[in-house]
């Protein structure tokens, strides 16, 4: 195979071989398209000097979200994770001939940096590059006493990557091609993958058509680690759009519709993978550090997978190092919180388990022998029946419609009043049954005189005989009273009756 070197760029410790042109690049326009950016032909090159294009007001205040992940679950923003920036100022649209600054695209997040105007020594930070069309747009804040940029077409600036960030995620980035590469040979093609952007260390994944089990998360784990120890060589062959080229590899992510005559680049892994990619791809795989994959939900000692599509986490690169850090520190704290070794958390935590499951069986056999004896001896109220409760242990509807079944089981033409109120506690418990009517016309009763002037602090109902509510506000003594006079109304009414 033939292909061309070109060397227009600063030189750095990448390889001479990295980029491989398959077309005559003097075809290609002076200002850079992307796919063709300095930070797509040379991954390692920090800064660049270059010309600025176009300069204009953005039409947005701030830098948008990363793509597809506007809102997390639980409705924590996607920012809050992402490094601050400051909202005063205006944000302009810089345009230059040539960038180290990736916009987004393929799954990785954009690159951050400065921009930097000998003319006018002002260094001005870059929030964000967006891809627009062929074109790479800077986001660049100015600040509220700063020079505007709307002088800035044909002066020479400096541009200079945040190399942290883009580290992280170019690591992560590589990392997910010989992962996708070595899960190909298992049968198990990559649907989709995705990364929070940095300075998060949250996990990225690969999408998969079933879930691993241990035993294959181990393994090829251990097969990416060993490729990675090789320091396999990556590179890049690059086509015009026009001439072909062909996607190659995973097809999940289809050439953009708005990128049109610009290349196509294919990313190889020495004798491992061959890949369309538009993102920065380190030139070998040392750069990845190493790969450590999530191990999935089910039981460690499981031979099944889950066999649904699956997110498999992994983590590379520098955020590796920070994720195993945070989790040896978690696994530090988690232990303390117990009084126990590290080595022995495990163990103990099941043991934790297995008393806490043995207690809540227990619990339940005594609330339940309990509720049968509180019935039993509400019976012998006669048919007007009621049963205050005030344990922490009983402060709930089960337990007080337990005791009333109970009651009408010995008393059936009888109706009762279940109460529950803690001591300084804030919502109070009414439950009323009976198998008639009654119970309808005591929970009205009921309602009316707890609630005195304070309307709506009752709130509940029923039917059938049943009737539950929930009372707002302090009980207290006059909750019990209010109820004592009801239940005695009640009775005088039935002794006059008989
Ligand atoms: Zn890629």
């Amino acid at each position: 195979m033939t292909y061309e070197i070109l060397q227009d760029l600063p030189s750095t410790s990448t390889p001479g071989d990295y980029l491989r042109l398959h077309f005559d690049p003097s075809s290609l326009p002076k200002k850079r398209i992307v796919g063709f950016l300095a930070c797509q032909r040379d991954p390692l090159l920090r800064t660049l000097r270059t010309k600025v294009i176009s300069s204009q007001l953005a039409k947005v205040t701030a830098a948008p979200p990363q793509k597809g992940r506007g809102k997390k679950k639980g409705g924590a923003s996607i920012e809050e994770t992402q490094e601050k920036t400051i909202t005063s100022g205006t944000l302009w649209e810089v345009q230059t001939e040539d960038t180290v600054i990736f916009p987004e695209g393929g799954g990785q997040p954009c690159d951050l940096g400065t921009l930097y105007i000998p003319s006018s020594q002002q260094t001005l930070r870059i929030e964000a590059c967006l891809r627009v069309g062929l074109d790479a747009v800077h986001l660049v804040r100015v600040p509220p006493d700063e020079i505007p940029l709307d002088n800035l077409e044909g002066l020479e600036v400096d541009l200079e990557v945040d190399w942290v960030r883009r580290q992280d995620q170019m690591a992560i980035h590589t990392a997910q091609h010989l992962l996708s590469a070595v899960l190909d040979t298992m049968e198990l093609p990559t649907l989709s993958w995705g990364m929070p952007a940095h300075p998060s260390i949250d996990t990225p994944y690969v999408e998969l058509p079933r879930a691993l089990t241990w035993a294959e998360v181990a393994e090829v784990e251990q097969k990416c680690n060993a490729l990675i120890r090789e320091d396999r060589k990556v590179w890049i062959d690059v086509y015009a759009q026009h001439e072909g080229g062909g996607q190659v590899g995973r097809e999940f992510r289809d050439i953009p519709k708005d990128y049109q005559g610009g290349v196509i680049r294919h990313c190889n892994i020495e004798g491992t993978d061959r890949n369309a990619c538009c993102g920065t791809q380190c030139p070998s795989l040392k750069h990845c550090e190493m790969i450590h994959l999530i191990p999935p939900s089910t039981p460690s000692t499981s031979s099944i997978p889950a066999l649904t599509p699956t997110r498999l986490f992994f983590t590379a690169g520098p955020r590796a190092r920070r994720y195993l850090s945070d989790a040896s520190r978690t696994l530090s704290l988690a232990s303390q919180a117990i009084s126990v070794n590290r080595t022995d958390l495990v163990a103990r935590v099941e043991k934790i388990d297995e008393l806490r499951r043995e207690g809540q069986t227990q619990l339940t056999a005594v609330r339940s022998e309990l509720q049968t004896l509180v019935g039993e001896q509400a019976a012998s109220q006669g048919k007007i029946a009621w049963v205050k409760r005030g344990q922490q242990a009983t402060h709930h509807f089960d337990f007080l419609s337990g005791v009333t079944g109970t009651y009408l089981e010995k008393v059936p033409d009888g109706v009762i009043v279940a109460t529950s109120a803690l001591q300084g506690g804030m919502t109070g418990l009414v439950v009323v049954q009976s198998r008639g009517e009654l119970a309808k016309e005591v929970f009205d009763k009921l309602k009316k005189a707890l609630e005195g002037e304070e309307k709506g602090r009752v709130k509940g109902g029923g039917a059938k005989g049943r009737f539950m509510a929930k009372v707002e506000g302090k009980w207290g003594k006059k909750g019990d009273e209010v109820v004592q006079r009801v239940i005695d109304e009640l009775r005088e009414a039935q002794e006059a009756a008989s």
